[in-house]
């Protein structure tokens, strides 16, 4: 028996593609990935990105407040945050992001939808209904498919950095930038791309200077923007520069950066309260090669303004996957929703119900 709609992906968009699917009566299947070392070390893990992050200031109905009786009463014991299962002191003021993420899962749970931890690792979109299978082999049949993988933040790869992650590294601004951390503190963002630029614009809110640190001595992004750092009073250029180390503590997180240049021998110290990655993002989307029409970046190409759909009609794509611009949870959210009414909508045209 073909499953109607099977979603792949287990962030924002999965899970509010699931929440529409299963009250839509379609009994959403999903594959929110596994445990296998590979995806993991690669920056994918079940939850997705906001697994990663710490408070989540911008996702709409989560003002600041006391969240235990909530959390306590809306997920199982087992799945509940450590500080509501030790009933120890909150630990930021307002949801933290795998909290949320878990929240969402567990209101697609209460409708029904069934998950498998699993990666889907092989698709065959080649005729309907889909043949997908997972990372050990096991075989599933889907009439529709909502791929919802994500994309994962490039970092830079230093060990100093994977120590400091959430503790000062970040590699997005508009999710943590606003944090106490960061205030009144000099920030370092790197990379030379429109990222990097909108990244270290938005930080001068909060800086009291933001180094732009970039391997080479012209900015890969587009005139407007690279003039806008480079004219910008709080932005302080750092040209053929790369980060050598990420510098901190236990008790601070980061205190500052080792750059090296790229063009002599020079090394140089920078103070800092936090370093930002803009170096890029890698979507998900290496097992979908030749099966769905991808983007050059590896971005799926969605193929009609407004919609959800890919090349592959029946095959619909939800968040960040598809999205190289926006990158928000809330964003993701919402074309997860889309994507659910959109497969919902081809079955009905294809007469199942
Ligand atoms: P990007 O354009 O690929 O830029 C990545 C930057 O990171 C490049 O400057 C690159 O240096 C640098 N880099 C890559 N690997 C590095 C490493 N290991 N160490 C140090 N630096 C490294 O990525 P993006 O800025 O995320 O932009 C992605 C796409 O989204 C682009 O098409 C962009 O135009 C678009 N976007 C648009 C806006 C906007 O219009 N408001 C905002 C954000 C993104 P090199 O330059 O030397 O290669």
């Amino acid at each position: 028996m073909a499953e109607k709609c099977v979603i792949i992906g287990s962030g924002p968009a999965a899970w509010t593609a699931a929440i529409y699917a299963a009250r839509a009566n379609l009994e959403p299947l999903v594959y929110e990935g596994g445990v296998s070392d590979d995806p993991r070390f690669a920056g994918m893990i079940p939850l997705g990105q906001l697994a990663f992050t710490t408070e989540v200031e911008n996702f709409p109905s989560w003002p600041a407040g006391d969240l235990r009786a909530y959390l306590a009463t809306a997920l199982p014991k087992e799945r509940q945050p450590y500080w509501v299962m030790d009933n120890g002191p909150q630990p930021s003021h307002t949801i933290e992001g795998p909290a949320l993420v878990d929240l969402m899962k567990q209101q697609a749970m209460n409708f029904g939808t069934r998950i498998e931890t699993k990666y889907i690792n092989k698709v065959d979109f080649s005729k309907r209904p889909f043949d997908l299978t997972t990372e050990d082999g096991d075989k599933v049949v889907a009439q529709t498919v909502i791929l919802a993988t994500g994309a994962r933040a490039n970092y830079i790869g230093l060990p100093s950095e994977e120590r400091f992650k959430n503790r000062g590294v970040s590699a997005c601004a508009v999710c943590d930038g606003a944090l106490p951390r960061f205030r009144n503190k000099p920030l370092v963002v790197v990379g030379g791309g429109d990222s990097a630029v909108e990244e270290a614009t938005y930080l001068t809110k909060f800086a009291s200077v933001v180094y732009l640190v970039h391997r080479r001595d012209a900015l890969r992004a587009s005139k407007i923007m690279a003039q806008r750092a480079t004219t910008h009073p709080k932005i302080e250029m750092k040209w053929n520069r790369v980060v050598e180390e990420v510098l901190g503590d236990d008790k601070n997180g980061v205190t500052g950066v080792k750059l090296k240049s790229t063009v002599d021998d020079a090394k140089e110290t920078l103070e800092a309260g936090g370093m930002f990655a803009a170096i890029g993002h890698t979507p998900n989307t290496e097992f979908l090669k030749g099966q769905v029409e991808l983007e050059p970046t590896g971005y799926i190409r969605l193929t009609t303004p407004q919609r959800t759909y890919t090349s592959v009609p029946g095959v619909f794509a939800a968040g960040d996957v598809a999205d190289s611009y926006y990158r928000q949870a809330v964003s993701a959210a919402g074309t997860g929703c889309m994507a659910a009414l959109d497969a919902e909508r081809f079955l009905a045209e294809h007469g199942v119900h």
